[in-house]
């Protein structure tokens, strides 16, 4: 009955100091939780989670009842969870910070900024697109599979040294001979990084959510999921079984791509408003100028 009181009169007297700038506060504390559960709730991290809240409620309980041992080794245990949570759901606070540095919240500025990186010009973009798009289909043909990741604006550096670096100019052959099955690289997925084929044999994180995937779908599918779950980029994936062309996008896989759809939404992905004011008269003449333009060979 005291602890009512005591609850009730503190009650009272934070509401009398109440001012507009906390109702902001609670807004934002309120935002956060419900993006924690959000983030996790489909999550291992949701299990552990539960387990917490049982220990929560324990400790609660020990003091109420004046368990001193029980309540004591709660309390170090708490004193402790920071560094216990942090390290325990480190995929899921990384996850986090991620989608908050790409929300609209960040700010269109910070956005731009970050958008420069892989803001190479339209016609490196389209002509990329189409290498893409030729090489999906040549693969899907041979029933050769293959993954590729386009970064965009969250940069993959440390998804990159999981397998070797190479820099090299993207052509419908090269990708033929990186996932050609008997090539060392083969195993593990391209990165694109602006107009270059940045690295290949990578390890991506898998996604764990079950719904995002058709259950006969293996590794090399989850990995395209996974990929887009934690970052904002866009992977092509094309199945050595069936030779389906699919396309993963903020942890969405769709498939049954051909050639032009998968140029089509490339475009869609890759060619903002900013470009298409670029693609003027300067950026077509590009195309004819052999020197300027590096790409050596033509692709049969
Ligand atoms: P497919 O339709 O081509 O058979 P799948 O979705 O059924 O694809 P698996 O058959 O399991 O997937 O494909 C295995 C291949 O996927 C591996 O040989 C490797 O190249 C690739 N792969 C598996 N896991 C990863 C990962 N974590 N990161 C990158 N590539 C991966
Ligand atoms: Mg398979």
């Amino acid at each position: 009955m005291e602890i009512i009181k005591s609850f009730f009169y503190s009650f009272i007297s934070v509401m009398k100091t109440f001012q507009v700038k906390d109702l902001f506060d609670i807004i934002a504390i309120a935002f956060i939780i419900y993006s924690l559960n959000k983030l996790i709730r489909e999550t291992r991290a949701f299990q552990l989670l539960k387990g917490v809240f049982v220990l929560v409620i324990g400790y609660v309980l020990s003091s109420l009842f004046n368990f001193v041992m029980l309540s004591s080794l709660l309390k170090t245990f708490f004193e402790f969870s920071v560094i216990v949570i942090f390290i325990v759901f480190q995929p899921e606070v990384r996850r986090l910070l991620e989608q908050l540095g790409r929300s609209k919240i960040s700010g269109t500025r910070i956005k731009k900024v970050a958008e420069k990186n892989y803001d190479i010009n339209i016609y490196k973009k389209r002509e990329l697109i189409e290498t893409l798009a030729e090489s999906a289909r040549v693969l899907s043909s041979q029933r050769t599979g293959a993954l590729i990741v386009i970064e965009r604006s969250t940069k993959l550096g440390d998804i990159a040294t999981t397998g070797t670096l190479i820099n090299a100019y993207p052509s419908v052959k090269l990708f033929g001979n990186i996932f050609f099955n008997k090539a060392p690289l083969h195993d593990g997925a391209v990165i694109i990084r602006e107009d270059c084929i940045y690295a290949a044999g990578c390890v991506l994180p898998l996604t764990v959510k079950e719904e995002s995937i058709e259950s006969h779908m293996g590794t090399r599918h989850r990995a395209a999921v996974g990929i887009s779950e934690e970052s904002d980029a866009v992977v092509i994936v094309v199945s050595e079984e069936t030779g389906t062309i699919s396309l993963a996008y903020n942890g969405t896989l769709s498939k049954g791509y051909d050639k032009n759809s998968l140029t089509e939404s490339l475009e869609k992905f890759l060619i903002n408003e900013e470009d298409l004011a670029q693609d003027t008269f300067l950026s077509k003449l590009y195309k004819k100028i052999p020197f300027i333009n590096k790409k050596g060979e033509k692709d049969e």
